[in-house]
């Protein structure tokens, strides 16, 4: 089985030496906008491979890109600096591609659409042309922060049973039968929300791009062509997604081998259905996209009522009620970010129909009444991967999630149709309230549950469906300061498992709850015609804090994809960065940990600091928990953070990135001189 694996991948090898040399040729000749020389360009975006450098794709030694097994995490990850421009992405080839763009004197944005027509490629169970996305981005001249809600909508047909019951009169889930609503509905197609990663994209691009669109989608054409080795992580969704790629004959002749047997670690793949699509959104932009070929394909796709490849794998199949009129109606939005400050620096966030960066203002304001950086509540035997986190900084940070979950849950939905409790987004990052629910922490006993704070003309709003692993991030600072951060998504790993003209649908609907209401009244985030399920994705942007008080400059940009654990990952990188003063790598690697709004707090048990062994009885920091009272869970956490934090070395500003250890991404960027 190793020998297999391992010969795939020499064969693999083969032939990324001459991928790498045409994409290192095409973006050594693109940069034509600045001052850019293809010298300094050459220099930039390379791997440091010990004590020479490699490129992304080479195949050769100390090559990110050769694919390897999955694990749960890989040690040794260092810090990468630059000096100008950087991105972080969960993918190697991704990043390549980004940073590519960023050498050739690309913008943010610029590089933000390159890495995504390549992540839908190479990483395809975690985003794509059929999935959903958030960015914020920072424009370095006019000091705005602007978000960008790209989220997918519930079909103009929709009404509130549609993801539980196939109809008024058949009031069964949808099919195919998989035992439990949430993987029956998530597999029909009642889950598949109108994408909005496309539309959201251009509508970046009109206000940040640099370079024209059409150029951008040249990496993801050139890989999807000539094709790519099938990572790790990759090999591993496809193997655990199999039986469900099975229902859709496009998705197994992709996928699968023609045994139906899964595509393995290393093998190469094309995709040339999906350079297909990018050529016509490139030259087409959006609209390619949301009418047209491409729009009717994704109906008909979404419309399908039967499954499989063969007799024995027919199944029924409840088609979803998208029409033509859903995509063409899609509108990406311009929308306020959520900022606050945190200690002295300021922190902005993605608001609604996102919680989360409600969510992690009020975690992090409840925090904020707590000295973290004190002995008691700092990591110790900080190293490498972050370090050992201390019971009392675990119990405060859980402590603190509680109550942000709890008003989360009850509260945030779509506002565009359910309104925030009191005055809105003030209101629930308000200081004072903040600083009353840190009192409503014990510092020797966990809470357990907390209960959602009460507001002046708070309406009752009830608990959502649970949130799956589909999802990715980026963080990108190009040459001019600008900065992007976006967390792209179809919601769980494979999404609706419905594939069409080389991409995957999502099953973001699944974000909705499933029932219109409980016994307090309608739920806030209730499936309704139009609307945009909650989300917990938390691009974050940090600045200083200027003498007087107003925002400064970027400090620090960050991540995670990781369902409703989002917001744990993000305040866990954050609090490790300004508290703790780790590095971004560090801050990256740390031991995940936090807690939503149950008992169970939990301690990421991949992390090489947390001892498992025996049932997690020998670890101090998991006994601590215990006995102020948390309900330990060790298991893996699979974040993806991606880091980037501007910092001054040796007497000049630089950025340093980390990658998530847990994951397959890369920082690259400029060298420094
Ligand atoms: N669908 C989730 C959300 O939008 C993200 C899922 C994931 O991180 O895998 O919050």
């Amino acid at each position: 089985m190793k020998d297999k694996t391992n010969s795939r991948i020499r064969r693999s090898v083969r032939w990324a030496v001459p991928l790498a040399l045409s994409v290192v040729a095409l973006w050594g000749c693109g940069g034509d906008d600045d001052n850019t020389t293809q010298a300094n360009a050459l220099q930039a975006c390379l791997q440091n491979a010990g004590t020479t450098t490699v490129a992304v794709g080479s195949g050769l030694p100390g090559d990110p890109a050769i694919p390897e097994p999955s694990s749960g995490y890989k040690p040794g990850k260092k810090p990468v600096t630059a000096l100008s421009f950087m991105a972080v992405t969960a993918n190697p080839l991704a990043t390549q591609a980004g940073c590519n763009v960023l050498a050739s004197g690309g913008s943010a944005v610029d590089a933000a659409v390159a890495v995504q027509a390549v992540l839908g490629l190479v990483e395809p169970q975690s985003s794509g042309l059929g999935g959903g996305a958030f960015m914020l981005h920072y424009n370095a001249t006019t000091k705005q922060v602007q978000s960008y809600d790209g989220r997918e909508t519930a079909p103009a047909a929709a009404t509130e049973n549609y993801l539980r019951h196939v109809s008024a009169t058949d009031q069964t889930n949808p099919l195919p039968n998989l035992g439990n609503a949430f993987a029956s509905t998530r597999a029909s197609g009642r889950s598949i929300g109108t994408p909005g990663a496309v539309r959201m994209l251009e509508l970046a691009h009109q206000d940040h791009g640099r370079q024209a669109w059409s150029g951008l989608f040249a990496p993801g054409v050139k890989l999807a062509t000539d094709g790519f080795a099938i990572s790790g992580r990759m090999a591993a969704a496809i193997s655990g997604a199999r039986n469900d790629l099975l229902r859709d004959p496009e998705a197994a002749a992709y996928f699968l081998n023609l045994d139906y047997t899964p595509k393995a670690l290393g093998t190469l793949i094309k995709n040339p259905e999906y350079a297909t699509t990018l050529n016509s959104i490139a030259q087409g932009g959006a609209n390619a996209f949301y009418t047209g070929p491409i729009a009717q394909s994704i109906v008909n796709k979404i419309k399908v009522n039967t499954g499989g490849v063969n007799a024995s794998t027919t199944v029924a199949i409840t088609p979803g009620l998208t029409e033509l009129s859903d995509l063409a109606n899609y509108r990406a939005i311009r929308r306020e970010p959520v900022c606050t400050t945190y200690r002295d620096t300021w922190v902005c966030g993605m608001g609604p129909p996102s919680s989360g960066g409600i969510a992690v203002a009020q975690s992090l304001g409840i925090l904020e009444n707590f000295n973290m950086a004190s002995a008691e509540n700092s990591p110790t035997l900080v190293n490498a991967e972050g370090g050992k986190p201390s019971v009392q900084g675990v119990h405060l940070v859980s402590e603190s999630q509680r109550l942000a979950y709890a008003d989360r849950n009850l509260y945030v939905a779509d506002t565009d149709f359910v309104s925030l409790p009191g005055n809105g987004v003030s209101s629930m990052v308000d200081k004072t309230y903040l600083r009353g629910r840190a009192g409503l922490i014990s510092l020797t006993r966990s809470m357990g549950t907390a209960t959602a704070g009460v507001f002046p003309a708070a309406r009752p709003a009830g608990v959502s469906a649970q949130e799956g692993n589909g999802t990715t991030h980026m963080s990108i600072v190009d040459k001019y300061g600008n900065v992007v951060v976006m967390t792209t998504t179809i919601e769980s790993g494979m999404g609706s498992f419905h594939f069409t003209r080389g991409f995957l649908l999502n099953n973001q609907l699944t974000d909705f709850s499933f029932d219109p209401s409980d016994a307090t009244g309608p739920i806030a985030n209730r499936i309704q015609a139009n609307k945009r399920p909650r989300s917990s994705m938390s691009p974050t942007l940090l600045f200083t804090r200027a003498a007087d008080g107003s925002r400064g400059d970027f400090l620090m940009a960050t991540g995670s994809p990781g369902g409703a654990a989002i917001i744990q990952f993000v305040v866990k990188t954050v609090v490790s960065a300004i508290d703790w003063k780790l590095d971004a790598q560090q801050a990256t690697s740390m031991v995940n940990f936090g807690a939503g709004n149950s008992v169970t707090t939990g301690v990421g048990g991949e992390h090489p600091s947390i001892d498992v062994s025996n049932t997690g009885l020998n670890d101090p920091l998991l006994n601590g928990l215990r006995s102020l009272g948390h309900t330990v869970s060790f298991a893996a956490q699979s974040s993806g953070v991606s880091t980037i934090i501007k910092t001054q070395q040796n007497g000049r500003t630089v950025l340093v990135g980390g990658a998530d250890p847990r994951r397959e991404g890369i920082a690259l960027g400029d060298a420094l001189p």
